[in-house]
């Protein structure tokens, strides 16, 4: 571990796509005297094993509103950071098969219309004609939104703490923090082992492992680790080049072009919580025979390699974002139940207004911590 700085304005535990973002907010507002701390390697965690999706098709407002405020500027992001985040905007495509979900869905659509996103609703037909491949018989409907799509989550990272680093942000790697000094009901610094960095703030950025990072403050942060594998095939023709991200949303089971074969997944049948990152194994056969259903085609395909990573769910799949409350000096942004890549860029900016003590673009009580205790939950539906 390189020397270590004895004090900064601002520390941020965990650089993953979300400590990156907030350290480019930080650096963009002209906080400079900023570290972020990473106990293993950057992008080491959730954001190096995801599927990269980016999506604006949620089903609580607040969901959308940060999907509206991440959106541009993953679009931008070149422009932004000099770095490409491949945003394949090939849109999202949720498949709908069953009663309860089609009435959910109808009230998704409504509203998008409102908040002003681009989905529509596609009859079956119009499903297939978009990917002739699908075998659509049991499909009600679906949704699609042209400006969704994937990307590639360590170009964001990349591109994010190049610009914070160029502004002076420091970034350290085994860098574990393990204790965090509160003194007078404020933060006072981090440590890590031996070595004790002064700070006002502390935002904890560390994931699936937030809540081991809150617990080092004394805040209680209810995250659960939840393990999710994907698997990708080989090359194999029959597919279009260009095609939607396609979710089959009663089972859960989704897939997306990744080069010139598929990366797919699916939840597990049984959640088990816990760290555990090996592959699950068990559950290929369901991906399988779920994949040779909704596409047929996929009997050509077989499995390259796969993968596993966490999810890191609270209990009503929405973040937890900002000011903590007690103690002082000490901000949440976690939780992102699967849905971290895609919230980065909002949160980023969000944190950042917050910790400069601007008004925020979003109004963050229904993503606060104290939400919890308050029971003013709102679930989200559209979780896969
Ligand atoms: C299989 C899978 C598919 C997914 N698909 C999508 C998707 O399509 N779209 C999407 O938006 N999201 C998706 N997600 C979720 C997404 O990956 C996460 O929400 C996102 O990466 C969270 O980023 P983060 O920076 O908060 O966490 P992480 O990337 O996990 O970063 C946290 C970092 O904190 C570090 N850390 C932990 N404790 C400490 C400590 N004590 N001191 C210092 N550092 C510490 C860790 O080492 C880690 O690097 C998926 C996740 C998985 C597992």
């Amino acid at each position: 571990m390189p020397d270590l700085p004895r004090g900064a304005s601002v520390v941020i535990v965990g650089a993953g796509v979300v400590g990156a973002s907030i350290a480019f907010h930080l650096a963009e507002k002209g906080v400079r005297d900023v570290i972020v701390l990473e106990r293993d390697r950057v992008a080491g965690g959730s954001t190096g094993k995801n599927a990269g999706g980016i999506r604006m098709q949620f089903a609580s407002e607040i969901n959308v509103r940060l999907s509206l405020l991440s959106v541009p500027e993953i679009e931008r992001f070149a422009e932004l950071t000099g770095v490409d985040a491949s945003f394949h905007q090939v849109g999202y495509l949720f498949l709908i098969t069953t009663e309860r979900d089609a009435a959910a869905f109808e009230r998704s659509l409504e509203l998008w219309r409102r908040l002003g996103v681009p989905a529509r609703r596609l009859s079956a037909d119009d499903t297939h004609a978009l990917l002739p491949q699908l075998n659509v018989s049991d499909v009600r409907f679906a949704t699609f939104c042209q400006r969704d799509g994937y990307a590639d989550p360590s170009s964001l990272v990349r591109g994010y703490l190049a610009r914070a680093r160029a502004a002076g942000v420091r970034v350290v790697e085994a860098a574990a923090v393990d204790a965090v000094d509160v003194a007078g009901g404020r933060v006072r610094a981090v440590c890590i082992g031996a070595e004790r960095i002064a700070c006002e703030t502390v935002v904890d950025a560390a994931g699936p492992w937030a809540g081991e990072v809150g617990a080092l403050a004394g805040v209680s942060i209810p995250i659960t680790p939840h393990r999710r594998t994907i698997f990708v095939t080989e090359a194999f023709d029959g597919l279009p080049r260009r095609f939607p991200m396609v979710i089959d949303f009663a089972t859960g089971f989704y897939f997306h072009r990744e080069s010139s074969g598929v990366l797919m997944g699916m939840p597990p049948q049984q959640e088990v919580d816990g760290f555990r990152e090996d592959v699950d194994w068990d559950v290929l056969p369901r991906v399988v025979e779920r994949a040779l259903y909704r596409v047929p085609i996929l009997e050509r395909a077989s499995i390259k390699t796969a993968w596993a990573g966490l999810y890191e769910d609270t209990p009503d799949a929405h973040p937890i974002v900002g000011a903590v409350g007690e103690p002082d000096g000490f901000f949440a942004a976690c939780g992102f139940s699967g849905h971290g890549v895609m919230h980065a860029p909002a949160v980023g900016r969000l944190i950042a207004e917050q910790i400069v003590g601007e008004a925020t673009s979003l109004d963050l009580a229904p993503l606060s911590l104290q939400r919890f205790r308050a029971g003013a939950v709102v679930r989200e539906h559209n979780v896969i």
